[in-house]
C-alpha cells in the first residue's frame, strides 16, 4: 500500500518497564491501513515552532491480522523530543502517523530457518513478523534472539513464552547482560547466535536496533560463514 497520512487516537498506554511503553493506536472507523509485517510508521508531532512538525519513525509492533489500528513501544530517550511528547501523552489523544513505510520484511521465498536478532525495542518489527508468520502456519523454524540490560525490561516475554508453548517451532533466546536475580542467558547477542546456530545453509539473519549491536552481529554472523545476502538489517541511530 502507498504511504498516506492518518489521524490516529491513542486508544490503550500500557507502561510495560521504568522506561518502556506500549502504545495501542486505533483508525477512524473505515480507514484502510494494510501492511506488511516488518514496516514502520512516521509519528507526525507538533514541534516547538508554531507550525513546524516533528517526524520520527517508529516499527509497527503488531500483526497485520490486527484490525483498526496498530501497536508501538517506544523507549524513553532522556531529553529526546519525540519519546519525551509521548510520555505525557494520555489515552483519547490524537496523533497523526504517516505510512506504512520501509522494505524491513520477511525476504520470499522463506529460507528453512528465520533468525531474528534484536535488543532493546528492536524487538518491535519481530513482534509483528513473528506474529504473522505463525499465524500464516509457517513451518519455518525460527529463532528469536532478544537481549536487554535487566530482566525487568524483556517486553513481551511472558507472550513469546506462550507463542513457543503452542508453536514448537518458534526458539526464545532471553539474553539479560546486567543481570541481577536471572538465571538464563547472559552473553550479548551476537554470543548468542554462536551458541545456538551452526551451518549458515538456509538460514536468514535480521537484526533490528542500534548501530553497535547490529555492526557487531553482521561481523560475527559473517565470521560463522553467513553471506551478506543472508543478512538484512533496520538501524534506529
Ligand atoms: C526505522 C526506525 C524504526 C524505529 N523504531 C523504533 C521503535 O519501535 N521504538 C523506539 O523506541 N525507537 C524506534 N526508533 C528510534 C526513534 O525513531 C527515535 O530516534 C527515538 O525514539 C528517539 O527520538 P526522540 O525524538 O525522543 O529523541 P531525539 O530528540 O531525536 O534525540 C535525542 C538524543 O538522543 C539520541 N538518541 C536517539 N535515539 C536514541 C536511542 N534509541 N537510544 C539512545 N540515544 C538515542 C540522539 O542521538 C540525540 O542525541 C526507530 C528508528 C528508525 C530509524
Amino acid at each position: 500500500m502507498k504511504a498516506g497520512i492518518f489521524t490516529t487516537t491513542i486508544d490503550k498506554i500500557i507502561a510495560t518497564g521504568p522506561e518502556l511503553k506500549h502504545f495501542h493506536f486505533a483508525f477512524e472507523p473505515g480507514t484502510v491501513f494494510d501492511f506488511d509485517a516488518g514496516q514502520f510508521v512516521n509519528v507526525l508531532l507538533p514541534g516547538p515552532e508554531a507550525g513546524k512538525t516533528i517526524k520520527r519513525p517508529y516499527s509497527i509492533a503488531s500483526a497485520p491480522s490486527r484490525k483498526g489500528g496498530f501497536d508501538l513501544c517506544l523507549k524513553l530517550v532522556k531529553g529526546g523530543y519525540a519519546t519525551t511528547y509521548f510520555w505525557a501523552i494520555k489515552e483519547g489523544d490524537k496523533i497523526q502517523i504517516q505510512g506504512p513505510l520501509g522494505r524491513f520484511s520477511a525476504r520470499q521465498p522463506l529460507p528453512k530457518t528465520l533468525i531474528f536478532i534484536s535488543t532493546g525495542t528492536g524487538i518491535a518489527p519481530f513482534r509483528s513478523i513473528i506474529n504473522d508468520l505463525l499465524e500464516k502456519g509457517t513451518t519455518c523454524e525460527i529463532w528469536n534472539i532478544f537481549g536487554n540490560r535487566y530482566e525487568g525490561e524483556i517486553i513481551y516475554k511472558d507472550e513469546f513464552d506462550a507463542l513457543a508453548a503452542k508453536h514448537p517451532n518458534l526458539h526464545n533466546v532471553f539474553t539479560v547482560s546486567r543481570p541481577k536475580t536471572w538465571t538464563g542467558e547472559k552473553e550479548y547477542v551476537q554470543f548468542m547466535l554462536k551458541k545456538h546456530i551452526s551451518n549458515p545453509a538456509d538460514k536468514h539473519i535480521y537484526i533490528c536496533g542500534l548501530t553497535n549491536m547490529i555492526n557487531a552481529v553482521e561481523a560475527t554472523a559473517l565470521e560463522m560463514g553467513f553471506a551478506k545476502t543472508q543478512i538484512f538489517y533496520e538501524k534506529y541511530d
